[in-house]
């Protein structure tokens, strides 16, 4: 008989996302609601600068709250930013770390909307811890992030696709 290594360790790491998954999800709904009271619309000039990239109308759903301390899952590292999803509502709510280039994060978040709103609140949240335990726990492979990174750094250095040309969904 041969092990079947390759099917055993997918099932063990879709086991271990399983457990993972409800608590990054209960995390998001709670962070939502305790920024909520907290969050201000969007001003002109930063939804005039994400909706160059991103549908207007998921731009006009998002409300931000800048904070001068951030607490941040240990995986982030020095991340500075947030976005929590309201699945019922649809909204999204980014809390940002003050401080240097708030484009830049601010577009990061975007994306992270824009996935949520694509792929819904779970499945976000499966693509994120999936791809986090198959890479080994390496923050930089988790595929939701690398297409943030990988995107900002595009539209930054002068491209101007729209974010679903460029992500392909
Ligand atoms: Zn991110």
């Amino acid at each position: 008989m041969t092990w079947a290594y390759e099917e055993l360790r997918a099932g063990t790491q879709a086991a271990l996302a399983a457990l993972i998954v409800p608590e990054m999800m209960a995390w998001i709904e709670t962070g939502y609601a305790t920024h909520r009271p907290f969050a201000r619309d969007l001003n002109n000039g930063e939804k005039e600068l994400l909706k160059r990239y991103f549908p207007p109308r998921y731009v006009e759903k998002v409300k931000v709250h800048y904070v001068s301390a951030f607490v941040r899952p240990e995986l982030w590292g020095d991340g500075r930013g947030v976005t929590y999803y309201d699945a019922v509502t649809g909204g999204v709510i980014f809390v940002l770390q003050n401080g240097e280039d708030c484009d830049r994060l601010l577009l990061h978040e975007m994306v992270h909307a824009y996935q949520y709103k694509q792929l819904g609140l779970s499945g976000f949240c499966w693509q994120y811890i999936l791809t986090w335990v198959k890479s080994g726990f390496v923050y930089r492979e988790i595929s939701l992030e690398d297409q943030a990174y990988t995107y900002v750094d595009s539209i930054l250095g002068g491209n101007t696709e729209r974010v679903g040309e460029y992500l392909g969904y």
